[in-house]
């Protein structure tokens, strides 16, 4: 409710509780001011337009969020250890130039810490305007300044050791269509053209080259394979040989293969950046519009390491999804049949796809991988003691996204929760 109050831990600095909760001002700073190396940002310091100046549609919104702001204090990032196998987090993007244009006010905080707020415009009966100021509670919370390379620090990076030891990772970009999922995965845009070399995809290969070429895994006699693929209303496109479509098989022994996926042997991290710029191609080639369907389709980059035996044994695998986007889950407004069929493989999917995370944090026998294709072709990714998986939450800052942004986060908060955080904090 809203009158919820935030319990905080003096020790952690961090709000305790799982669950979102609705604050003031006041309450969060109690948290803060208990915080050493407590910082202002630049912007908190502006000064603010004239009383009643009104400059956009907003306004009113704009200096209710500006003025809780100004009460609000920043905590820099931290490079403290998450060592639990789910690791949630959340990323904000920066508001681009048709939003500025447009004067959208920007409703999202980031006050550090693995903290994020959303002010959500209300309106009561009477028509005063205030803010429903919504707390959630993440393992690390990314800004609108946050580069890839940070990102990718906090994020995938700490996953590609557990690889080289024998285990499945995952990483998945989640969020609305336009929040910055293939930015954060492929490479970040300057213009239309994207940098391949800045991604995940591309640090996580530089990285897996480095622990390969390491004295400590040398003597593992291990290669580097490659693949990448999408999956399309259910069904398997291979990115790397033109989208040739694949089937999906399930032996006795409920081993999932895709049939005649492309595996690459790769010797270089360069090398990984002209596949993924082939793939990236691939995905949006022929399509009308800049995000028409590579926006509901999940692509997946598998960096896969093999044993140099007979039988070139699996080792390990990092899987790297750049998901579909979830802003179908509350379109009702389309009567055309196909996209609803689109929309009900993508809602099932991205379902799936959470109750499979919750199976692996809760250490469960049972995973629902047979839900969806998504989940079948990751489902060694769910099993086993050396299992690893982030989740990054994209949101887009503006005010026209927010209920997409509280649906994003509602759905992030239910993956990491019996996450335990008593595992945090020990
Ligand atoms: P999605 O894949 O989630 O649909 P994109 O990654 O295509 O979204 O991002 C949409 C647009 O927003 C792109 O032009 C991209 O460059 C820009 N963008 C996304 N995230 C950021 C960011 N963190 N910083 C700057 N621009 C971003
Ligand atoms: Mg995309």
């Amino acid at each position: 409710g809203s009158s919820a109050k935030s319990e905080v831990s003096p020790a952690s600095g961090m709000i305790n509780s799982g669950r979102r909760k609705s604050v003031a001002p006041q309450e969060l700073n109690k948290a803060n001011k208990r915080m050493s190396c407590v910082v202002k940002p630049p912007e908190m310091q502006l000064k603010r337009g004239k009383f009643g100046e009104s400059t956009r549609p907003n306004q009113k919104f704009y200096d209710m969020i500006q003025e809780f702001r100004e009460s609000l204090e920043i905590i820099p990032m931290s490079t403290s250890e998450v060592s639990h196998r789910i690791c949630v987090c959340v990323r904000k993007r920066p508001l681009n130039k048709q939003e500025c244009n447009k004067k959208e006010i920007d409703v999202v905080s980031v006050p550090g810490k693995g903290a994020l707020l959303v002010h959500e415009p209300k309106q009561k009966v009477d028509l005063t305007k205030y803010l429903d100021n919504q707390v959630f509670q993440f393992d690390y919370s990314f800004d609108e300044t946050a580069n890839n390379d940070l990102v990718y620090k906090f994020t995938a990076k700490p996953l590609v050791k557990s690889i080289f030891e024998g285990g499945m990772a995952t990483c998945f970009a989640y969020g609305q269509t336009g929040s910055g999922k293939t930015h954060t995965m492929g490479g970040d845009f300057s213009g239309k053209q994207q940098n391949s070399a800045k991604g995940i995809y591309a640090f996580a290969s530089q990285d897996v080259f480095a622990y390969l070429n390491h004295w400590k895994y040398t003597n593992q006699d291990l290669s580097v394979y490659v693949s990448f693929f999408e999956i399309y209303n259910g069904k398997v496109y291979e990115l790397l040989n033109k989208k040739a479509k694949l089937r999906v098989l399930e032996d006795e022994r409920q081993q999932v293969q895709v049939v005649g996926l492309e595996e690459v042997y790769v010797t270089s991290a360069d090398e990984v950046i002209k596949l993924i710029q082939t793939g990236s191609a691939c995905r949006t080639s022929g399509q009308t519009s800049a995000n028409a369907n590579s926006s509901r389709s999940h692509a997946i980059l598998q960096i896969v390491l093999r044993r140099n035996d007979r039988h070139s044994t699996l080792h390990g695998k990092f899987s790297l999804v750049d998901l579909a986007g979830n802003e179908r889950g509350t379109d009702v407004s389309s009567n055309d049949r196909s996209t609803l069929v689109e929309t009900a493989e993508i809602n099932r999917s991205l379902l799936a796809l959470k109750e499979c995370i919750r199976s692996l944090g809760k250490n469960s026998d049972h995973i629902p991988f047979r839900m969806s294709t998504l989940t079948k072709v990751l489902r060694d990714s769910f099993i086993g003691e050396k299992s690893r998986t982030c989740m990054i939450a994209m949101v887009s800052p503006s005010m026209a996204s927010c209920e997409y942004t509280m649906n994003t986060l509602r759905y992030a908060d239910r993956v990491k929760e019996l996450n335990g955080n008593s595992k945090r904090n020990g």
